[in-house]
């Protein structure tokens, strides 16, 4: 080791020193971020002294599964370094080499089989980090949309991990071979790379939304034998004839809980005829993909995995994830969740918990994302069938959730922490646990509240405060006015493409379109239109075109043009429509893509161009729609730019955001279309442009009305909160 990381280990240690017993705090990245000041090699200087290391990267399951690799290793002999708080940054691994070589050199403790790192890293910090650690593997478990408004679309993602592996050539990569997007980062790399996953169907219900299901190769929508959630599972590409990669170590004969207390088994089988049963006492497939990926690396690594029943059953979960307390006479359940992928998993656990009482937390500060749309995508439906007696929201933007679960017909009730949520469930048979799921930034107060009440009795005497029955009657209004006969036929939603255009929430957009029209007793009828499915717009009377990635993007423009005619028909006879974001930059003449040219369908007078970077960042908008700002969240690499004479949707509250950096303008408003950069999603927390379009619709069908009011409370408090962010700034 130089003189120069001599150093930097040396201030670091003094930083630890102070923090630790000064300050009594942990740490955590501080004294990583000091050794990499002195000394930006610091990784690679350390990584000599270590006999190998693994690293751990994807969206979910980045703790759990490195957690267990690193149990794995010691089990085998190894003295292991790891950052197992889960600062996962290149300053939080920094800090973990440096604790490690101290630990290491005052333990006395003689390795018997060496030094070896187990390091889970951000996605988007592997780029850093490969290439000074160069590790022997990387393990890469899924690609899901997560922050997008830090990560940009997945494709940088997965360009970012592959550029990673680029410059650490000899590091092989053991990857999800069931996700056609890390099949993707494998196919773009020369580095040795093994695929893991599960190698038969399970029959669980596949998720409403998936993170694309096109080839990586050309682009072609994939056909799937059977999908396990999300975008996972068996694929082919019907053009081409790309399909998931061989699985050198396979999950087979996957039995679904198989103990009086739940928990999954399942045999791995690796190479040469490596076979080895292995059981997790936590339901969810999540673990049948992680375990499997970590008894590939352990294989890999040389260290086996003899120990891997005894590793697994001794786990405990990073942080308060998956634990049961007892709080107030309660038991309550703990649980982290940060993106539509983490949420479902949850979901799907408690609905096969039979749960009742709910509490969901939701913040959007910096490590959270401050887009919070993606809580549209989650499968909140999917609760219903329960007999819910009590369902709360809690965290910085619980006034979104709220709004999306009475579009899911849940009522929730506001609550400041986990304690409000206990104290009202004390009229609720005292047997039944609460199941709380919050997202990152929130999860630790949550767990701290629920460390302070464990253990404690429910006080005599005390009453449950007031909390209404969680159902919403989702059935017409009293003074619903139009009538079914006026109409003829139901107002007919035609919601093209969702299985390609769905970046954030779009299903929003539907839901509450569809509902506003029910809760008025409006006859309603919502189509969905998949890729490839013919298309009729002859009796249409709303469309929606959702968002997407570029890639997505490129999918959806040659279907798209193939029915031009029938959209400029449509438009041109004034149909209403809304186009978000992809599907906005679509109705224009192009989008140049850098070089890449996607033709549009032109029925706007606009043209779209990239620019220097990608526009991030909460907005609100001044429109003739609405009489007070829309709100809403923009993410798009694409400019738009308005032919003159072409009207904007709205004039931007603060400049700099909208169609572009230079023109004061966002969206278009153009006949019956309504295109906007904005998801948020759009219409449930903007319900005035939800009936801006509804009413269109109607006029256009003959019946010139005003729309009956509805109770809007949730989604005006909602409204006001992200209004409230804009002008914060
Ligand atoms: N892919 C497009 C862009 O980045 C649109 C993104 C979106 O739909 N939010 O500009």
């Amino acid at each position: 080791m130089g003189v120069r990381s001599m150093l930097a280990c040396a201030a670091a240690d003094v930083a630890h020193w102070g923090l630790s017993s000064v300050l009594r705090r942990g740490g955590g990245n501080i004294p990583g971020v000091i050794a990499l000041k002195l000394d930006p090699g610091i990784i690679a200087d350390l990584a000599a002294g270590l006999d190998g290391s693994i690293v751990v990267t994807g969206t979910n399951g980045k703790t759990t599964t490195n957690g267990l690799i690193a149990d794995g290793l010691a089990a085998a002999g190894f003295d292991v370094v790891c950052n197992r708080a889960g600062n996962n940054m290149q300053t939080g691994i920094a800090a973990a080499m440096v604790a490690g070589r101290r630990g290491g050199a005052t333990s006395g403790k003689k390795a018997s089989r060496g030094r070896f790192g187990a390091f889970e890293c951000d996605e988007l910090y592997t780029v850093r980090v490969l290439p000074q650690l160069k590790p022997r593997a990387l393990v890469l478990l899924n690609l899901f949309r997560d922050q997008l408004d830090r990560y940009g679309e997945i494709d940088h993602t997965q360009e970012v991990i592959a550029e990673a592996l680029r410059r650490s050539p000899q590091t092989t990569l053991i990857y999800n071979a069931d996700d056609p997007l890390c099949a993707a980062v494998a196919a773009r790399v020369d580095n040795p790379s093994l695929g893991f996953g599960i190698d038969e169907p399970t029959g669980l219900e596949a998720d409403r939304v998936s993170d694309s299901r096109f080839c990586a190769m050309c682009n072609a929508p994939l056909d799937y034998e059977y999908v396990h959630y999300g975008q996972l599972g068996k694929y082919r590409c019907p053009k081409c004839g790309w399909s998931r990669p061989e699985l050198t170590y396979a999950a087979r004969d996957v039995e679904l809980r198989c103990g009086n207390q739940g928990g999954y088994s399942w045999d791995v089988c690796g190479p040469d005829g490596f076979r080895r049963r292995v059981k997790t006492r936590y339901n969810g497939l999540y673990m049948v993909f992680n375990v499997t990926a970590v008894a590939a690396a352990l294989e890999f690594a040389g260290a086996g995995t003899d120990a891997l029943d005894e590793v697994i059953s001794r786990y405990e979960p990073a942080g308060g994830r998956m634990k049961t307390w007892h709080a107030l006479g309660r038991d309550v359940v703990s649980n982290l969740a940060k993106n539509p992928a983490g949420f479902d998993r949850m979901i799907s656990e408690v609905r096969a918990a039979g749960g009742r009482l709910m509490a969901f937390f939701l913040n959007d500060n910096d490590a959270d994302g401050h887009d919070i749309s993606w809580i549209w995508d989650v499968d909140f439906e999917k609760l219903c069938e329960l007999d819910l007696q009590r369902v709360f929201v809690g965290g910085t933007r619980r006034n979104d959730l709220q709004v999306r679960l009475k579009y899911a017909g849940i009522n929730a009730q506001l609550i400041d922490g986990i304690e409000d949520a206990v104290r009202g469930c004390f009229g609720a048979d005292a047997s039944l646990p609460l199941h709380s799921v919050a997202n990152y930034t929130v999860f630790p107060q949550v767990t701290a509240d629920l460390k302070r009440l464990d253990g404690t009795e429910r006080p005599e005497g005390t009453r449950a405060a007031i909390a209404p029955k969680a159902r919403v009657n989702l059935g017409c209004y009293a003074d619903a006015s139009i009538r079914a006969e006026q109409l003829g036929r139901p107002l007919r939603i035609v919601h093209l493409y969702p299985d390609a255009l769905n970046l954030y929430g779009d299903g929003g957009n539907i839901a509450s379109l569809r509902q506003r029209c029910e809760w008025r007793g409006i006859p309603v009828h919502v189509d969905r239109v998949l890729m490839g499915e013919a298309l009729d717009l002859s009796d249409a009377d709303v469309v929606l075109l959702g968002g997407g990635a570029d890639r997505d993007q490129l999918a959806v423009c040659k279907e798209l043009l193939a029915q031009k005619e029938k959209l400029t028909a449509y438009v041109e006879s004034d149909g209403a429509l809304l186009a978000i974001c992809g599907g906005y930059q679509l109705l224009g003449r192009f989008y140049m893509m850098g070089d890449e040219r996607v033709e549009g369908l032109a029925v706007i007078g606009a043209e779209t161009r990239s620019g220097d970077g990608r526009m991030i960042h909460n907005v609100a908008i001044d429109s003739p729609v609405a009489s007070s700002p829309i709100v809403g969240f923009e993410n798009h690499g694409g400019r738009t730019y308005l032919d003159d004479g072409e009207k904007p949707l709205g004039t931007p509250l603060v400049a700099g955001t909208g169609n572009n950096e230079f023109d004061v303008g966002e969206g278009v408003l153009h006949k019956g279309v309504v295109g906007t950069y904005f998801h948020g999603p759009i219409l449930p927390k903007n319900p005035q442009v939800a009936d801006w379009l509804i009413a269109h619709a109607l006029r256009r069908r003959g019946i010139e009305t005003e729309l009956p009011a509805l109770d809007d409370s949730y989604e005006d408090a909602a409204h006001d909160v992200a209004l409230a962010i804009v002008k914060r700034g």
